[in-house]
Parts: structure tokens; sequence; C-alpha cells
């Protein structure tokens, strides 16, 4: 018992009062590009990445470009880069409302803020249920989707809450590139959502397929046809993304 207590005693308070605030130490997460010159003819950080995230243009482009939707913070750029033009900063909000807004350079280094909407937070500003669907994932997001009902997040403080079933789900909550053998299922949980609804891209995977990116055993139509409304990029991304990025598109105060 008293073992007990000393090690409840040790651990403090694991409660996260305001998530925005949160400062998760050694966490890699938004990459930083300094803004100065690179070396002449160099392309080790293309070169190193493992997803094609980076994209080097000549000038007067901007020269360094980094997509966190294909980014899976394997942290291999920065120590291949000869200037120290790469590095990683532990800031977790990484949510973006738009597929381009998730591309980080010298002169955009954050993602675009992510656009409250008024009709979302009227319709689910007090009550939003999510379905979570793997679809070939390896559970790295998936286990982190799970941390977001523990006691460090509690996302159900702001009445945000994982369901078992579509029938009472307001949003899709995917992860996993979408194999082939998952497309179906996918559609299907979708299909038996009520509407409105709308779904959340959640890590690298699932926003652009990245390491699995044309693959022949990935199938990623529905996306297509039903276009994310919230960007969480990372490998797999931090539950302090997750919760700021509804947050701030809900509208909710933390
Ligand atoms: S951290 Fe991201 S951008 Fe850098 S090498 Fe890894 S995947 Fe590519
Ligand atoms: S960022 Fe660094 S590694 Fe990438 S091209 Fe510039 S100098 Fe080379």
């Amino acid at each position: 018992m008293l073992k007990s207590i000393r090690v409840r005693r040790s651990q403090g308070s694991q409660f996260i009062p305001d998530p925005r605030q949160a400062n998760p130490v050694g966490f890699r997460g938004r990459p930083v590009i300094a803004d100065r010159a690179c070396e002449t003819g160099c392309q080790a950080c293309e070169t190193a990445c493992p997803t094609r995230a980076i994209t080097l243009q000549p000038a007067p482009a901007e020269p360094v470009s980094i997509d966190l939707g294909r980014c899976v913070t394997c942290g291999d750029c920065a120590p291949a880069c000869p200037s120290a033009k790469l590095s990683f900063s532990n800031d977790f909000k990484l949510a973006s409302t738009t597929r381009e807004g998730l591309v980080l350079s010298a002169t955009r280094p954050a993602p675009d803020p992510v656009q409250v909407s008024a009709a979302l937070r009227q319709r689910f500003g007090r009550s939003l249920k999510l379905r979570s669907v793997s679809a070939g994932g390896c559970n790295a997001c998936e286990l982190e989707v799970n941390a977001l009902s523990n006691v460090n997040f509690d996302i159900g403080r702001y009445g945000i809450d994982i369901v078992a079933s579509p029938r009472h789900a307001d949003g899709l909550v995917l992860t996993g590139p979408i194999t082939r053998n998952m497309a179906l299922a996918l559609q299907s949980c979708w299909d038996a959502m009520p509407a409105p609804k709308l779904v959340i891209a959640v890590g690298a995977c699932a926003i652009s397929g990245s390491p699995f990116e044309g693959s022949s055993a990935i199938e990623r139509s529905f996306l297509e046809r039903f276009q994310p409304t919230l960007y969480l990029p990372g490998c797999p991304p931090h539950p302090l993304s997750f919760v700021c990025g509804v947050l701030d598109l809900l509208g909710i105060a933390s």
C-alpha cells in the first residue's frame, strides 16, 4: 500500500489542465527550416528523406519545403544537412484544415491556423462523437487515438468521444494508408454514419499514403470522394495535436 502511494506521488499529476499550453519535452514535432542559404548543389536532405516529404527548388522559389502530410518525423534530414538548416521543435500544433496548409518552408514556418467552422461549431461544439477506422495502419496512430480518452488528455471533458458504432458517430477518424483490404470496410463505415459527418485524417499514411504512396496494395479513392475536414500530421501524431486541432476546428476554448 505504502509503495503504491509512493509510486503515485512520484508520478505527480498526469492530467493536462490546458492542452494548448502543454510542453511535451523531447517530442520531435514541427520541423524548423532556417532562413539561410543551402550549399551549392546540395540535395542531401532530399536524398535522406524516406517519404519524399522534402522538395528542393531552384531560386527564386522557396529552396526547401517540407510536406508535413508526408513527413514521418524520422529526423534523418537534420543530421544530413551540411548547413545546419534543418532542426525540430517540440511544437505539436500541426493540424490544418487544408492539405496545402501542411507544407512548411523558411518563410512559412508553421501550418496555416485551423479555420474555425461556424457550422461545425454550432452542430458539434458541445458534442462530437467519433468512430475510428484503422485502414491498414501499423497501430501507432491507433494507440495515440486510444490515448485521447486517458487521464492525460481526457478529450471527453470537451464532449468529444470515440464511439463503438458508426451509427452513433458524427466524424470518421481515419488512420492508415487505406489498404485495398480495408477500402470497402471504410466505405461501409462511412455509409453507416448519419449526415452531417466529417472526416479527420490522422497521420502521414492517412493524409498522403506516405511510405506506401504508389503501392498497388493501397486504394485511396475514398479520399477523392470525401475530402477531410481536418488533417492531423505526424507518425504518429501526438494526442495533443489531435486535441488542439479538433478544439480549434470547433472553436472550443480549453
Ligand atoms: S523528418 Fe520528415 S522530412 Fe526529414 S527525412 Fe524524415 S520524413 Fe523526411
Ligand atoms: S537544407 Fe541542407 S541538406 Fe537540404 S539542400 Fe539545403 S543545405 Fe542541403
